[in-house]
């Protein structure tokens, strides 16, 4: 399996090889992402879900455990560093590599971070909001699969060019 820091090293090279021209042809779908996360977050806020977090960080600590960083595909990391992201280039605490002192340091996460409900958000958020932050998740969801089809098609046709 291939490590985070040679996934991070592939998009960080990616970036400063062909970031401008990957950008240009998907700024409008990059835009439409950001716009997604913010309404993601805000509805989490709404429904009452960063307040359960940050109650629950404070006693037991971030359930961003060590080793979640290998489930990151490298382009989710590549998108990262197109929205301004800087990626960290060590672990900061004992957990995921991507935990940092004020929560993620990411802003494209992927699903498994998205959608993860734990036994207490599910215990005390009332269903219809549960149900109303997936379907807002589901659309940045939607959007971010989207952004990594088109970022692969680009990156394909740049490797195929170089050969
Ligand atoms: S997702 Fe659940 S376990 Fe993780 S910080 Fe929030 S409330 Fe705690
Ligand atoms: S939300 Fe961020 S810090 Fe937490 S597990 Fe996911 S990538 Fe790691």
């Amino acid at each position: 399996m291939e490590d985070i820091h040679s996934k991070i090293i592939w998009a960080e090279n990616t970036f400063e090889k062909s970031g401008e021209l990957i950008l240009s042809n998907i700024s409008e779908l990059l835009r439409g992402l950001d716009e997604c996360i913010e309404r993601t977050y805000n509805c989490m806020e709404e429904v009452g879900i960063l307040k359960e977090c940050s109650e629950c960080a404070e006693r037991t600590g971030s359930c961003c455990g060590r080793g979640i960083e290998n489930r990151y595909d490298r382009t989710v990391l590549l998108i990262n560093l197109l929205m301004g992201v800087k990626i960290p280039s060590e672990r900061e605490q004992d957990g995921c590599f991507f935990l940092g002192s004020k929560g993620c340091k990411l802003r494209a996460r992927e699903v498994l971070c998205v959608n993860y409900l734990c036994d207490r958000i599910c215990n005390n958020i009332e269903h219809e909001k549960i149900v109303e932050l997936q379907n807002v998740a589901g659309e940045e969801l939607d959007t971010l699969f989207a952004l990594i089809n088109e970022i692969n098609r680009i990156v394909r046709s740049l490797d195929d060019g170089d050969k």
